[in-house]
Parts: structure tokens; sequence; C-alpha cells
């Protein structure tokens, strides 16, 4: 019998402040090692720590966006043990009275929602990094990182398979990019992973021994670890032996995970109230003014998209995922409903179209070059008739090159699409003296060589007849 799997996620999320979490040293990324420290964050003796409030309310946003409830009562507490990235010794985290408690987060495709409960999301301050890369011989230590605000969240072992830790993954780091708490970089470690796994007996209501994993820093290695530690744990109790309980690493060169340290309790970590910090308390009215703050949430996006445009799941899914992206397609609606008076409604669907499809199959460094109000500008004047689709898509590849507005490349390239009746008639008459045959042929009932004569008459206009008035135009003089 194939045993069941359960997952549950802890992830720490880097957040974007300006400044660390007790002390005022910058945040930023990639400076030269140890520049952006002081006698806080490297651990002098007879220095004292200053909650960052900004980290204080980003918690507090991921937790509401979460559903959790934020605690009027915080503690920080020390978190001891010995390595070389953490001057302290101790690390200052929250454990009994986590910032926020009990919430949730539906994730879900097509229809089927899965609600995935969260444990809860402490706030934490990061360590160092230890640097071995290109240094012979020893390891050097760069404390640039130390007390940077982490929020760690929690989930409860709700999660049933890797694609639905995935798909949980996902969500979250979508929910944390839309809030502007965390970059949600995987590959940068602005977003990290630990999932728990273990496998009991399907039906089973009591958990098996898990293994906790570590060092994953992509989408694509979340996954094939916990593919790869489902395999493991499944060989061993088919063959009768036990899981160790254990934190196990991921090596992405073998693709496979190995054993880092065994089990460590709380108490290992002798956790203690941190006596430098008073209890922090967050009253009803902070809690309410950061609400009233919160942006609209990607799911909420996703659906508001499908009613107000008329879209697919799909294109709202795509197009919701990323904050900008949706930000650009809104635009592009707004601004072409301003000049035809179209709704939302009739925009939605070839605007999406253009979005996720020209505009995103355009170099990346391109996309920038264009702006909604050009995209709407151009998709206007394809709609009146005066380009034709396949131009269009020719001045979009110009405008992301050369950023000229749609009017002055269509000038500039003489693409402007021939609606005028009398000359498209002089090219359809043409075609029409050529073409007896297939002519004789419509006429006698065989309405399929229809196509053939558009294909004809955009070919003799050089592809700039206007399909719709070609096709009008020629039903009229084969009726003949
Ligand atoms: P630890 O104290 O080792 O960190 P916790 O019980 O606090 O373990 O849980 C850490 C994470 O592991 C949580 O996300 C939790 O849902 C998950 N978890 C706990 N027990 C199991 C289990 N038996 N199988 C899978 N995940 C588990
Ligand atoms: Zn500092
Ligand atoms: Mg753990």
């Amino acid at each position: 019998m194939t045993p069941e799997v359960v997952i549950g996620l802890e992830v720490h999320a880097q957040l974007l402040t300006q400044s660390k979490m007790f002390c005022g040293c910058t945040t930023a990324f990639g400076a030269a090692p140890n520049t952006q420290t002081c006698p806080v964050c490297l651990g002098m003796p007879g220095v004292l720590p200053v909650i960052n409030r900004k980290a204080v309310e980003f918690a507090i946003r991921t937790g509401l966006a979460l559903h959790c409830t934020v605690a009027p009562q915080n503690r920080f507490a020390r978190k001891n043990y010995f390595y070389p990235d953490l001057p302290k010794g101790y690390q200052i985290s929250q454990y009994e009275l986590p910032i926020c408690e009990h919430g949730w987060l539906d994730i879900g495709q097509n229809g089927t929602a899965k609600r995935v409960r969260i444990r809860r999301a402490h706030l934490e301050e990061d360590a160092g990094k230890n640097l071995h890369e290109g240094i012979a011989g020893a390891s050097h230590v760069d404390l640039n990182r130390a007390g940077t605000p982490l929020l760690e969240i929690v989930t409860e072992p709700d999660l049933s398979s890797p694609e639905e830790a995935i798909l949980y993954l996902k969500s979250l780091r979508d929910i944390l990019v839309y809030l502007e708490v965390c970059d949600g970089n995987m590959e940068e470690g602005s977003l990290r992973c630990e999932p728990n796994l273990s496998l009991r007996p399907a039906g089973s209501k009591e958990l098996g021994t898990k293994v906790e994993l570590k060092n994953i820093n992509s989408f694509r290695f979340a996954k094939a670890a916990m593919e790869y530690e489902i395999k493991r744990q499944e060989k061993i109790l088919s063959e009768g032996g036990k899981i160790l309980q254990e934190t196990r690493l991921w090596n992405p060169d073998k693709g496979e995970t190995a054993p880092m340290r065994s089990k460590e309790e709380a108490h290992d970590y002798r956790y203690f109230p941190d006596p430098d910090l008073v209890p922090l308390r967050i009253s009803a009215e902070m809690v309410e003014e950061v609400r009233k703050t919160l942006p609209e949430l990607p799911e909420a996006m996703k659906h508001r998209f499908q009613e107000e445009y008329r879209l697919t799941e799909y294109d709202a899914g795509v197009l919701t995922a990323d904050k900008a992206l949706a930000k650009f397609f809104e635009e592009t609606v707004q601004a072409q409903a301003a000049a035809t008076g179209l709704s939302a409604k009739e925009l939605g669907k070839e605007t999406s179209n253009w979005v996720m499809v020209e505009l995103q199959g355009l170099p990346k460094d391109k996309h920038s070059t264009i702006t909604p109000q050009m995209l709407a500008d151009l998709l206007v004047r394809k709609r009146k008739g005066e380009v034709s689709g396949t131009s269009a898509k020719t001045i979009l590849v110009t405008m992301s090159t050369t950023a000229q507005s749609a009017a002055e490349i269509i000038k500039a390239k003489g693409l402007t699409q021939v609606s005028d009746e009398g000359a498209l008639e002089k090219i359809i008459d043409e075609v029409i003296a050529k073409n007896t045959q297939q002519v004789a042929q419509y006429r006698s009932g065989k309405e399929a060589v229809f196509g053939f004569f558009v294909g004809q008459v955009m070919k003799a206009s050089g592809g700039m007849a206007n399909p719709a008035k070609v096709n009008e135009l020629l039903k009229r003089k084969l009726v003949g």
C-alpha cells in the first residue's frame, strides 16, 4: 500500500525594511563584506537592541493577509546556539508569544480550493554568512546580513504532496510581493523554504517521523528535494526500517538529500525572554491602521479580472501573478476605454492577448519601453481599421526598440491599412477577372473558395487591405 505524504513548510521571508531588525544599519544587498555593521549587530557587549517599527508593521500586514490573529502582547526570546556567523551566540527570535498565529491560506486552481492552516508567523533576525569560496585553508565571515529582519511563517502539516507544497509556496510568495514586504527572490535567498516531510499509512491519523529539508533555493529544487525524500523514506519503510528524525541538506549537484544533523529540541536552544527588550505591545488601533493599507491580493484580483474583464481563469491567473503586469493590463484597458467608449468587458480579452502574447513575447529588456498608453493607442488604431492585425504586431516590435509612437511608425513605414472602398474594389475586380474558374465554382455553391479570394485580395494589397472590409465587398461582388 502506498503511504500518505505529510508536509509542513517553514518559510523565512526577508523583510524589505531599509534598516536592520534591532539597529540602524542598512540592509542593502551586495556591499563589501562587513561594511554594514555596528556594535549592535556585531554583538558587542553593553549595547542595546531597539525594535524596528517597520518590521513590526510588515509582520502585521502579512499576518492580516494570512487571516492570523495579531498578538497584543509580544515577546522576543533568545535562541542560543553556536555558529561562526552568529556573533552574539544567540539569535533574537520569538518563541512562546509570536506576533501572528492561527491563520490560513487558500490554495487552488480550477475551482478546487484547499485551506492550508498557518500555525504562526514570528519575527527574528538573520545570521551573517560564512564565505568559503576562493579562500584556501580558511573560512571568512561576512556580517552584513546579520540582524536583517526575517518573518518565519510556519504551516500546520496540511500539505499532502510536493505539488501542493509548491502551490502553497507560490501563493505565499505572490502575497508577500503584493504586500511589498518581501521581494520573494528564492535564488538570492530573500525567500527561504524548509519543507518538513513524513509518511504514514494511508488513512492513519497519527503523524510519522519527519525529516526537515534545508538548502533549497528555487521552486524546482524544493520539488525535487521533496520527491527524492518521499522515495527515500518509502524505501526505508517498505524494508521494515525506521525513519530517523533529522535535518537533511539538499545537494543540487547530486540531486539527493544527505544528513546534516539529528533532531534538535527546543530545549537544546535554551530559549529565554531577551532581557534587553521589553515586551512589545501592539494596540488594536495599530492593527486597524495597518489593515486599512492592505492592497488587493492576487486571489481577489484574479476573481475580479475574471468578472470585470470577462477573462478565463487561466488568463486572469497569468496577469495577476505579476503585480506590475496586472497594473499594465488594467491601464491599457482604461486608456482604450477612454478613447473609444468601449467597456472593460469588451476590451478585456483582446487586451489580455496582446499583453500576454505579444508584449510578453518581446525580449525582457524591451518591455519597459512600451507604456500602457502606447499599446492602447496602437490597439485603438487597429480596432478602427487604420492598421491590420499583422501590421500592429510589427509596429509593437518597432515600438519596443525605438520608443516611437504608433502614429510615427505607421507614417514612416507606410503601414496604413487600405479601408478605402474605391481602392479595395479595384483590387477585388482584378482578382475576380483573373480567376473566372473559381468564380464559377463559388456561384455554383462551392462556398469554400471564398477563403481563396480573401487570400488573393490580401496578397494583391501587400497585406494592407482591411480584412473585414474585404470580406464585406467580396461577398457583394461574388454574388454577381
Ligand atoms: P520543529 O520543532 O522540529 O521545528 P514543529 O513541530 O514545530 O517542528 O513543526 C515544524 C514544521 O514541521 C511545521 O510546519 C509542521 O507543520 C511540520 N511538521 C510537524 N510534524 C510533522 C510531521 N510529522 N510530518 C510533516 N510535517 C510535520
Ligand atoms: Zn548594526
Ligand atoms: Mg524546524
